[in-house]
């Protein structure tokens, strides 16, 4: 019938990338580098609006143990029994699905917590691109 639209209509992505934050935006920069590669961002999180853990730097060593923490997700070879991760960031056991954010951080570095995550977007987008292998120096 006319105006309806049916599941074949969608449009259909190479990659799909949740949430458009720092890693989220400059994984979908590299990715979208070829503009042949189609890439869904999704961005559905929550407002910070009147969350004063978010709005009050006083408050922000409360965000340690929150979601907004890092070293959740431990990524490692496949030995470790621990490793949710393997060093591709790819989650053991589940096809097709990468972490990439600090969850896989085994400690905070001292700098700027933004620029070790932009880095680890730039590598991951590397690894998905086939550009570089695991423990390759770029
Ligand atoms: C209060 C605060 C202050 C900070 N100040 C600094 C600073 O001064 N300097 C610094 O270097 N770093 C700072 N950081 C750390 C820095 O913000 C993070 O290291 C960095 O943004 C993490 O990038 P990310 O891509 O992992 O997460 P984010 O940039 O947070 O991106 C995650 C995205 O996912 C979205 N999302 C969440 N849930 C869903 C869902 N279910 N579906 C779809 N999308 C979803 C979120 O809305 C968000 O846009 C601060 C962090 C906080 C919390």
């Amino acid at each position: 019938m006319a105006g309806e639209r049916s599941v074949t209509d969608e449009p259909e992505y190479d990659y799909v990338i949740v949430g458009g934050g720092t890693a989220g935006c400059v994984l979908a920069a590299r990715l979208t580098e070829d503009p042949d590669c189609r890439v869904c961002v999704i961005e559905g999180g929550p407002s910070d609006v009147g969350d004063e853990r978010i709005l009050r730097p006083r408050n922000w060593i409360n965000l340690l143990g929150s979601e907004f923490d890092y070293g959740s997700c431990r990524m490692g070879a496949d030995d470790d029994p621990l490793a949710v991760l393997d060093p591709q960031l790819r989650v053991r056991g589940v096809s097709g699905v990468r972490v990439v954010d600090a969850s896989p951080f085994p400690t905070m570095p001292t700098i700027n917590p933004v620029l070790t995550v932009l880095l680890a977007a730039e590598r991951a987008a590397d690894l998905i691109k086939g550009t570089q292998q695991p423990g390759e120096a770029r």
